[in-house]
């Protein structure tokens, strides 16, 4: 096949693949996952992100962005797809559709990537990938270090999360553990563990953040677990003088990394 050719058709299997991507289990099996919009696409570019594919409409071919996307992709060994309408329409979301679709390597670190530095965050079994993302973007604009994500947590790499991130899902390290493997690591940490929870906990100004630091939090229905907790040096809390009884968890975690850092 050209690999020139214009994809008219959005029965192409390349296209069906990709497409696929939207589904966690196929994330899993490729290892791979979609990014939208020229300006992520850049983000990932710029800062060195394995990329497979770039779909890209044919009317945009001659453009000196699209075409320093389509070098990369080919310096990655990857594949640039030059499409019809019809068919970025088939990968597009209809609430956001854009002209541009990047297909990259995903890039999990374990714990033994992990280097002390200011702050990683530790997000046990989040399940929203929009928190997800919006934490992701925080930790990148305050400039903490990474994200920790233990146990049954949503994947970082879904569409959504990605969408959520704004690109800063290419510069923050995404670390995943299970519940055992963070608690018997967490002991090796040489620096201070600070738990986020309402209850049995002091008030978030008291406390002096000394880096390095971990910031763990809980999850959005249950909170922290028992186990976790315990992993923890500092349990503090952010005061709720209304009627609401916790904040949302991406709101908390902001406002504890700034608090944390400025210190
Ligand atoms: N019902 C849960 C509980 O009792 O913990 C509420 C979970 S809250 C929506 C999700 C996470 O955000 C919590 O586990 C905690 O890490 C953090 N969080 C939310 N509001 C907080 C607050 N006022 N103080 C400390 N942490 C808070």
């Amino acid at each position: 096949m050209n690999d020139d050719a214009v994809i008219t058709s959005p029965a192409n299997q390349t296209i069906k693949d990709i497409r696929a991507l939207e589904m966690r289990k196929r994330r899993k099996e490729t290892g791979l996952f979609m990014a939208e919009g020229l300006r992520t696409i850049i983000e990932g570019m710029e800062l060195g992100a394995q990329m497979q594919n770039v779909v890209y409409l044919t009317t945009l071919s001659a453009r000196p962005d699209i075409r320093r996307v389509r070098d990369y992709c080919l310096s990655c060994g990857g594949r640039p797809l030059e499409v019809t309408q019809a068919v970025l329409e088939k990968l597009s979301h209809k609430d956001n559709p854009q002209s541009v679709i990047g297909v990259f390597k995903q890039n999990f670190k374990t714990l033994a990537d992990v280097k002390p530095g200011k702050c990683w965050v530790v997000l046990e079994e989040v399940r929203d990938p929009g928190n997800l993302g919006t934490i992701m973007r925080t930790i990148d604009g305050v400039g903490a270090d990474g994200v920790i994500l233990v146990g049954n947590c949503c994947d970082p790499y879904s569409v959504e999360a990605v969408r959520a991130t704004m690109g800063s899902l290419f510069c923050v390290p995404i670390v995943t553990a299970t519940q055992d493997e963070f608690i018997a690591w967490s002991k090796t940490w040489p620096g201070l563990i600070v738990g986020t929870t309402l209850q049995d906990s002091v008030d978030y100004r008291t406390v002096e953040y000394k880096q390095p630091l971990l910031l763990v939090m809980g999850n959005e229905q249950a909170g922290l677990t028992e186990p976790l907790r315990k992993a923890c040096h500092s349990i503090v809390r952010l005061p709720m003088n209304g009627r609401a009884d916790s904040l949302n968890l991406s709101i908390a975690t902001g406002i504890m990394l700034y608090k944390m850092l400025e210190d």
